[in-house]
């Protein structure tokens, strides 16, 4: 966890996340590759998280039952299993980040119920191979979309080949909430999900347009809100005075990652902005921006001194999160990047405490050594060169 001595670096330069803006709804034609909303049932749920706890609930995995669980993953993919009584098995990944399905087979037992697999940064698990074993091994496979939005293996989406599958709609749309899980095989018609409230809803629609202020987004509108934005943080700031100093202002101003599991929110559905959003904006633009992206940083910084990308190649199937690169020296190069402003996100920088760190040294350097850099639909080119510059001249290439 972040050290009470953590230096603050200043706020990102350039948006890590993707930001609400009229080009968000532009571009109907449709996408070439489809999204894990084709992939069969979908239920809105509050987050990614959250719909692992509901996916285990559904299945009625608890009680002692086994998860075989990838050693490289977030705490947020962890905590689900154990709220709801079950038990997390790490099995290994290899150097691509693909499954160590050996290890997978020698990990099995009589308890486990379920093997979870995640298509890290969005580049896609073998779930060929990988749904045969589950059907050979007469457990289910929960596949974790959680960077994977969008993406098809043979023409079947990225989300139909698990008995569930969980996506984290906030992290490719420009909204703040929302989590998905998906069904192909299971009836998700009986599980009923209900509104955080009115509080929540209201800022489930503020913070994206607040956030494209901030960068510089929607300014067509922005005088508009100038007035009741200020009159409502002289508002809030009055109120946090008269509550106590140490009282934690709950919601972070924008999803921007990192705030784990919320057992209060297995129940809760996505807000009304955030499912609009997530139905309506253009997933075509979404696709062709994030992987054009993609390519631009991968020909501007695949042969630096000092890291290399995580995937030297996009595969014509692949809409990533994120452009991971691998650094030989994470210590040195991550304070200069943070000082830069460039935002940087780490997926896996913590692991499970109780996971004994024997289990995969490959996922133990990949949590270490691996940046991911934004690569999203809102990014244009000018901020995208600002930030290519900027990890060059981190690297001694520029
Ligand atoms: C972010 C993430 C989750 C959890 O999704 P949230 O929407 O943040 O709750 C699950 N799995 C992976 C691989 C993730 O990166």
């Amino acid at each position: 966890m972040p050290s009470a001595h953590a230096e603050i670096y200043p706020r990102e330069h350039i948006p890590k996340q993707p930001v609400l803006s009229g080009l968000s709804f532009t571009d109907y034609s449709r996408s070439e590759i489809p999204s894990v909303l084709d992939a069969g049932e979908v239920l809105f749920a509050s987050r990614g998280s959250m719909a692992i706890g509901l996916a285990l609930q559904h299945a009625q995995i608890g009680n002692d039952d086994e998860i075989l669980s990838p050693a490289y993953h977030c705490i947020s993919m962890i905590e689900p299993m154990v709220w709801c009584g079950a038990r997390p098995v790490f099995y290994r990944i290899k150097e691509n980040t693909s499954v160590d399905l050996d290890d997978v087979e020698s990990r099995l037992s009589s308890r486990t119920r379920a093997l979870l697999v995640t298509h890290y940064f969005g580049f896609p698990q073998d779930m060929v191979r990988i749904r045969s074993f589950c059907d050979t091994h007469r457990i289910l496979l929960i596949e974790d979309c959680a960077h994977a939005f969008f993406g098809v293996i043979d023409g079947a989406p990225l989300g139909s080949f698990g008995d569930y599958a969980i996506a984290s709609a906030w992290k490719f749309f420009p909204i703040c909430d929302g989590g998905l899980l998906i069904s192909r095989s299971r009836k998700l018609s009986g599980v009923s999900l209900q509104s955080r409230g009115l509080r929540f809803e209201a800022k489930s629609l503020i913070n994206p347009i607040e956030l494209a202020f901030e960068y510089r987004r929607l300014n067509v509108i922005h005088p508009l809100f100038k007035g009741p934005l200020s009159i409502r943080d002289k508002l809030q700031r009055v109120r946090r005075k008269r509550r106590s100093a140490q009282e934690v202002v709950s919601t972070p101003s924008i999803g921007l990652g990192g705030w784990g599991f919320d057992a209060a929110l297995v129940s809760k559905k996505m807000s009304v902005f955030s499912w609009f959003v997530t139905r309506t904006a253009s997933r075509n633009r979404i696709t062709r921006f994030r992987r054009s992206n993609y390519d631009k940083l991968l020909a501007a910084l695949r042969h630096l001194p000092g890291c290399r990308p995580l995937f030297a190649i996009l595969p014509p199937n692949v809409v990533p999160q994120v452009f991971p690169l691998v650094y030989d020296e994470p210590h040195l190069a991550f304070p200069l990047l943070k000082r830069a402003g460039v935002p940087i996100i780490r997926f896996g920088e913590y692991l499970w405490e109780r996971m004994d760190a024997a289990t995969c040294p490959v996922s133990n350097e990949l949590s270490r050594r691996v940046f991911q850099f934004p690569c999203h639909q809102d990014l244009d080119d000018s901020e995208l060169n600002w930030m290519i510059d900027k990890i060059k001249s981190v690297c001694g290439g520029g």
